[in-house]
């Protein structure tokens, strides 16, 4: 993947899948058919960078560690440039904010410990209750001790650069823990960003209609388009697309889709779904995509 020229402070989308990515796992779906033969058309796990390129070098942080992180810290590679001492690898990023504990959001945190990209400090930005729940998993022990944690509050913001904060905000999410799910509202220099990739229902967060008011732009939880794509299994807790557009009314143009499952028909560029969500002023994320946070 080849991303879109940058300015100075910008959210760079690395991936728009669900957790299980593109293809899906055991799927033989015909999209996911096609993407076991095409690796071009596979998509990664839901993640997003924020990228501050006024300092130099360059400071990275990845909302998420997806199980598709090495890809994902590939298409940075311009960025992050090489590591202090050992020019063959990457440098890592400067740190990773984690929204949930869910499969598609910290899959990738091992790829951080011993047996990989050995990234000893590695600041890693997690409600207290989620970073618990990780650091005392004894198959996650050996990755998570070595990196640095750092706790989010709901509410609190956390300054990453001059004019470059995060905020991170509870939303009701399947919480198998009590560990809590956060959306992250990102506030550069002169463009605002809110982040949801996963949340139940937009009706369990009053603040919803006032928050992505207020922001330039907001990548939302989009992971199914009907009910039809669950296939006569229970309701999974995602808001489905024509409910989001709707729900938020005026407010849609602000809001471009993200985290989409695999049978998502809204990923097919000529669905009349697709058509739809873009009549109505939405988009759909693209991987490679990236958003100005400053006036451009
Ligand atoms: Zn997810
Ligand atoms: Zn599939
Ligand atoms: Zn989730």
């Amino acid at each position: 993947m080849s991303l879109e020229p940058f300015p100075a402070v910008s959210a760079v989308v690395l991936g728009i899948m669900q957790d299980g990515g593109l293809p899906h796992a055991g799927c033989r779906c015909p999209r996911c058919a096609d993407a076991y033969e095409q690796p071009a058309l596979a998509g990664y796990a839901a993640c997003l960078a924020l990228v501050d390129a006024r300092a130099l070098p360059a400071r990275v942080w990845l909302i998420d560690a997806t199980p598709d992180i090495k890809w994902q810290l590939n298409d940075l590679r311009g960025i992050l440039g090489p590591r202090p001492g050992r020019v063959e690898r990457l440098r890592p990023p400067d740190g990773i904010l984690l929204t949930h504990g869910h499969m598609g959001h910290v899959g990738g945190l091992p790829q951080f410990g011993p047996e990989a990209m050995a990234a000893d400090g590695l600041p890693v930005y997690a409600s207290e209750a989620l970073a618990g729940v990780i650091r005392e998993s004894a198959i996650w022990r050996p990755a998570a001790s070595t990196l640095s944690w750092a706790t989010l509050t709901a509410g609190r913001p956390v300054t990453l650069g001059y004019s470059l904060t995060v905020t991170p905000l509870a939303v009701p999410h399947r919480d198998e823990w009590g560990a809590g799910t956060f959306a992250f509202l990102v506030e550069g220099p002169a463009r605002s960003l809110l982040y949801v990739p996963d949340i139940d229902r937009w009706e369990d967060w009053p603040a919803a209609r006032a928050v992505v008011g207020a922001v330039d732009v907001a990548l939302v939880d989009a992971t199914f388009y009907s009910a039809a794509e669950l296939g006569g299994r229970p309701p999974v807790a995602h808001p489905l697309i024509p409910d989001t557009l709707a729900y938020f009314g005026e407010s849609a143009g602000k809001l471009v889709l993200t985290h989409l499952n695999h049978t998502n028909p809204v990923l097919d560029e000529d669905s009349e779904e697709r058509a739809m969500v873009y009549r109505r002023g939405a988009t759909v994320a693209r991987q490679g995509q990236v958003f100005s946070l400053i006036n451009t």
